[in-house]
């Protein structure tokens, strides 16, 4: 499955297997990695909000395994008192319960990363914290700005000096700039948003008001919580359940929300006219278990499957699912067709962090390693395999081979997105496209390619079915279509200046 691909280069996590330490590293397979995950949370009655932070930002461990962090402040306390706790790793590791007490604040923010621009080092994790003439943000950031080393540039020509690589401190210095004229925070966020081109959710937190912003595509979610006294914003409804809060909505693409103990105030001025939410979120990216601008994400992933079976009907046996993100796909598959839906992927879940793959091991697939087949289950059947997404289509081939090798007599794969065509601006690694197989190979020197006897993807076309319909929602990777103009310089994966 493509989900598996290493994608462990100079120590970044597997997205595919989302480990941090992957047994897979040495396969030279890019996959779409997540972006990242924020959080914050303020407590009105005053009680101290790390460790939910923490359960929250557990919640949202999918979204990125590279490096976390908590920033808590009191806001009755002494001005610029900010504890903060960040490292590289994941959060059951970056965390301990010494280092959790020791956090005391009723506001804060919280981040898991995955890098897609700037280096996977201690230096960029995040949250960031501002020491500024006005007193302390803490910010938190997911997606990525498409004019970022234009504006760094014109920054550090003006004496600015940036202690990280990332995008979203040239946000963080842009907010202080501005925060020195505006009268409020939400203004210099809002002034902020005005320069900054691209993908953002934001999380803030000033002395006492705990900020959202989403940029005005709306590419990555961010959504509204509240559990008794205390608000909550999360990258997905799946870590408002964590910590046993409500949803109370979403913010709005181009919205910012600031939270006081007055309420949620809404500013909606920086609305764009249509939209481009990330389809790949509901398709692979988000927690199936999570709601995004009213849409269950488990149910658009059924809806997919679903798509599959009409568009591309075949005589089978049994539908499979590669594990995670296939399952759904191939239960709306079966449902559609009226196959019968099976499982006959087992997953190892405990290889990534401790296995250490021996230099002489051509015998063994690192697929084989992480996945294995019930033979009772596909052995003289006729299988349909669903899978999410094909990226270079060297895993692909591994998969096929494996229910082949089990007695499997046909296997029909079905991806549930579109074909990847073009790179990801916007916060994902999807990479460019002389590495994606489906640039220059046609759906039958694919087909080919993987051992499969059929092949079939999602109707590009029929993607807006996933969402209920056309909302807005971004394509590019399967389009070429870029709701904002892609950036001069790509500035995704490592780099230093
Ligand atoms: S280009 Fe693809 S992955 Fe990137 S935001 Fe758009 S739909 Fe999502």
């Amino acid at each position: 499955m493509e989900n598996l691909i290493a994608h462990c280069k100079g120590g970044r996590a597997c997205s595919g297997c989302r480990e941090h330490t992957c047994p897979l590293h040495d396969v030279d397979e890019p996959k779409p990695g997540e972006e990242c995950g924020v959080f914050g949370m303020y407590d009105l009655d005053g009680n101290n909000v790390a460790p939910s932070i923490y359960y929250g930002l557990f919640a949202l461990q999918h979204r990125g395994q590279e490096s976390c962090g908590i920033a808590v402040s009191r806001t009755d306390g002494p001005p610029r008192n900010v504890n903060t706790c960040k490292g590289m790793g994941l959060v059951n590791e970056v965390f301990q319960s010494e280092s959790l007490e020791k956090m005391q604040g009723d506001i804060g923010v919280g981040h898991v990363r995955y890098s897609t621009a700037g280096a996977s080092t201690e230096a960029n994790t995040q949250p960031l914290v501002l020491n500024y003439v006005k007193g302390i943000l803490m910010l938190a950031h997911n997606g990525n700005l498409v004019n970022a080393v234009d504006l760094r540039e014109e920054l550090e020509r003006t004496g600015a000096i940036f202690q990280t690589t990332i995008d979203s401190e040239v946000i963080a210095y842009l907010i202080a700039r501005e925060r020195l004229t505006a009268g409020k925070v939400e203004v210099a966020v809002k002034n902020a948003m005005e320069r900054i081109k691209g993908a953002y959710s934001l999380v803030l937190a000033s002395p006492r008001k705990l900020i959202g912003a989403r940029d005005p595509y709306g590419f990555r979610p961010l959504c509204i919580g509240k559990r008794d006294n205390t608000y909550i914003l999360a990258s997905e409804t799946c870590a408002l359940d964590a910590v046993g809060a409500s949803f109370v909505r979403d913010v709005e693409p181009g919205e910012i929300v600031t939270i006081t103990a007055d309420g949620i105030a809404s500013d909606k001025s920086m609305a764009s006219a249509k939209p481009a939410r990330c389809i790949f979120e509901y398709i692979y990216f988000a927690r199936p278990d999570s709601y995004f601008d009213g849409v269950c994400v488990h149910s658009s992933r059924i809806t997919a499957g679903r798509i599959l079976a009409q568009a591309h009907p075949v005589e089978a046996d049994i539908v499979v699912g590669v594990p995670e993100s296939g399952s759904a796909a191939a239960v709306g598959y079966s449902m559609e067709s009226g196959i019968p839906y099976g499982t006959a992927f087992v997953k190892n879940s405990y290889v990534g962090r401790t296995f250490i793959k021996p230099k002489q091991s051509a015998r063994e697939s690192s697929v084989m390693i992480k996945l294995n087949v019930l033979r009772e289950v596909v052995r003289g059947k006729r299988v349909v395999m669903v899978d999410d997404s094909i990226v270079r289509g060297t895993t692909s081939p591994r998969t096929v081979k494996m229910l082949k090798d089990a007695g499997a007599t046909e296997v029909h794969v079905r991806i549930s997105s579109p074909p990847f065509k073009y790179p990801c601006y916007f916060g994902t690694d999807i990479p460019s496209s002389d590495q994606l197989i489906a640039y220059d190979h046609s759906v039958e020197e694919i087909a080919e390619i993987l051992g499969a006897d059929s092949l079939g993807y999602l109707d590009i076309n029929r993607l807006g079915e996933l969402i209920d319909g056309d909302t807005g929602y971004c394509h590019a990777c399967f389009s070429g279509e870029y709701p904002v103009d892609p950036p001069k310089q790509d500035i995704r994966g490592d780099y230093e200046r």
